[in-house]
């Protein structure tokens, strides 16, 4: 569940997000959309916890993820609850280059202290999920474009997040590239009730979502 109130965002004097609240549940699948510079990156990177909202008491500002009180978090206990609570699926991809496929997803875990012969375990189990077993050991430039975005799918995966964010994650695929991303999501979530927000700017992806909410002049417009 992420409950989100009253969030305000400004850059010096441009306002861009003008008191946005929303509510997701567990297993909901929500897209974002609104004209480029409408602030779906700043707000997606807010519910992250990326970014912190401007003035938040003033405000009564509110983020809870699964009930914990998120806006109330130190920076210290934020960097953990991140690393275990919300895995990030971006447009290009930010897997690092130096690292084989394998040990991109296996990233997060490893962040998160885990065993490195557990991490593995788990890391070639999500990426056989995504048909990608017999690209463990290549490295991100020797991988499709759409292999890079399953890869990074399992690393969002690794953590076993409550919740995934994703911006604009069909951006710089062809369309059947971009229709198998959105086969995966469903499927993720019959599988494991995952629950996703995306900004899109794809309609077929707004489609299949369970709520398509736009954003305009700095709020929810419908
Ligand atoms: P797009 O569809 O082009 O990705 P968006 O809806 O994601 O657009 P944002 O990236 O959220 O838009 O940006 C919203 C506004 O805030 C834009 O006008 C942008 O220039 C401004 N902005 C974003 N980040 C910063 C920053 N760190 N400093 C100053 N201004 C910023
Ligand atoms: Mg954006």
């Amino acid at each position: 569940m992420v409950l989100v109130k009253n969030i305000y965002k400004s850059f010096g004097n441009l306002e861009v997000l003008k008191g946005i609240s929303l509510h997701i549940k567990t297993g909901e699948i929500v897209s974002i959309i609104g004209e480029s510079g409408a602030g779906k990156s700043t707000l997606l990177q807010i519910i992250g916890t990326l970014d912190k909202p401007t003035h938040p008491e003033k405000h009564h500002s509110l983020l809870e993820i699964d009930n914990l009180p998120v806006t109330q978090f130190r920076d210290k206990e934020l960097s953990l609850f991140r690393n275990q609570n919300i895995g990030f699926i971006f447009q290009f991809h930010q897997l690092l280059p130096e690292f084989t496929a394998l040990e991109n997803v296996m990233f997060p875990g490893m962040i998160a202290g885990k065993g490195k012969n557990e991490l593995q375990k788990k890391a070639s189990e999500l990426l056989k999920y995504l048909n990608l077993s017999h690209r463990l050991d290549h490295k991100p430039s020797e991988l499709s474009g759409g292999e890079q975005q399953r890869v990074s799918v399992a690393r969002a995966l690794m953590n076993d997040p409550k919740v995934i964010l994703a911006d604009e994650p069909s951006g710089n695929l062809d369309s059947k590239n971009a229709e198998d991303l959105h086969q995966l999501f469903l499927q993720l979530r019959q599988e494991f009730n995952q629950t996703f927000i995306i900004v899109t700017h794809n309609n077929q992806l707004a489609e299949m979502s369970d709520k398509c909410l736009v954003i305009k002049d700095g709020v929810i417009a419908e």
